[in-house]
């Protein structure tokens, strides 16, 4: 089994029936061969920097009803919130007093926020921290809103594609939404120029390895800039709330899988993995993740963008204790970076 991870670090791919052997392998010596290898890789293009992101959760309104997700609308046990424009404003200013050169406003498909709303607050942030990157992460728009964003000054859009496979896409959702309209979203970013960020949840319910690779090779075509996999955590108020999580083990391989498909991509080690398994984000972190994206949100808000149970929500995470993150990523051998930390673009793979 060594022999796949050594191959995948030299060919950065592998048939659908090696990678599949490697997804699955218990072989303790493939695991720490392939986390060498990951390591190696993102050390090539971003030594031991670790970008820190600030992660600002705008609201927990969604007209959404993913079955997974704990803000879905058919929740009615999940408190809601809308930070206000000045309330998002003064997230960026903390942030940045803390070293953040990244700010994403994450949230709910809230009717809210249209772009007469947000085009403004991306243009403030902008005009104010010119050296710092906006990444938004606010689902399904149309081409023209994405433009529209765009133009008022977004850099990069995170929006997980959830599920390549059309049949697991269409059990983890409700029938009005469509895989087909989150590839086009993904593919109308990527057109518009934005750096794309899509991703997976490992472990969901009814995902086949097959599911996986079928994700894999999503996005070998779709080459996003960023790769967002985290396990999934059941929610107490969804259809899911029976379910297992997903392991740190198989997320923590998949995460060196994809840096040795993927060598240059930015890579979170994600709160979702932290939430399972105690040092499961330094485990990320020697695994190929070169991305910690610590809460900016207030606190009277963050226990209410609940997504699923037991999610982290102060402690390490809290970005007041900005300084409990530099020691984790310190501890696992690592330095945080200052810089806007975007994609690195070589021609070389
Ligand atoms: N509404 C935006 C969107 O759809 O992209 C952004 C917010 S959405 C809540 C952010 C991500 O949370 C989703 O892409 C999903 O993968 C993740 N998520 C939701 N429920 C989860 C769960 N139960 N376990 C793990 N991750 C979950």
């Amino acid at each position: 089994m060594t022999g796949l991870a050594e191959k995948l670090f030299t060919e950065h791919d592998l048939s659908d029936a090696e990678l599949k052997a490697l997804i699955l392998t218990d072989d303790t010596a493939a695991e720490n061969l392939l986390a060498e290898r990951a390591d190696e890789v993102r050390q090539k293009y971003y030594g031991k920097k670790v970008f820190l992101r600030g992660l600002i959760e705008m609201s927990s309104i969604c007209r959404n009803d993913c079955y997974y997700c704990g803000i879905r609308r058919s929740n009615k046990n999940a408190e809601r919130y809308r930070l206000t424009p000045d309330e998002i404003m003064e997230c960026c200013d903390e942030g940045y007093k803390l070293g953040f050169r990244t700010f994403v406003m994450q949230g709910g498909e809230d009717a809210y926020y249209t772009d007469d709303v947000l085009c403004p607050i991306i243009g403030k942030i902008k005009g104010r921290y010119p050296d710092c990157a906006v990444t938004l992460s606010i689902g399904e728009r149309s081409y023209e809103s994405y433009e529209r964003l765009k133009n008022a000054g977004a850099d990069r859009y995170l929006l997980r594609h959830e599920a390549a496979a059309d049949e697991l896409y269409s059990k983890l959702h409700p029938d009005f939404m469509s895989l087909e309209n989150r590839k086009r979203c993904l593919s109308d970013l990527k057109r518009l120029g934005y750096q794309v960020g899509a991703g997976f949840m490992v472990g969901a319910p009814y995902q086949t390895v097959e599911d996986i690779i079928c994700d894999l090779r999503y996005m070998q075509e779709l080459q996003p800039q960023m790769i967002g996999i985290g396990p999934f955590v059941p929610h107490r108020d969804t259809q899911f709330r029976d379910e297992k999580s997903g392991t740190a083990e198989l997320t923590i391989r998949l995460l060196g899988i994809i840096r040795l498909m993927f060598p240059r991509v930015l890579l979170p080690a994600t709160t979702a993995l932290g939430t399972i398994a105690e040092n499961g984000r330094e485990r990320g972190l020697k695994t190929g993740c070169n991305v910690i994206m610590p809460n900016l949100s207030p606190a009277a808000v963050r226990r209410k963008y609940s997504l699923y149970d037991n999610k982290i929500y102060s402690g390490s995470e809290a970005a007041e204790c900005c300084g409990e993150m530099r020691d984790l990523i310190a501890r696992a051998g690592y330095e945080v970076s200052t810089e806007r930390g975007d994609f690195v673009n070589t021609k070389e793979n």
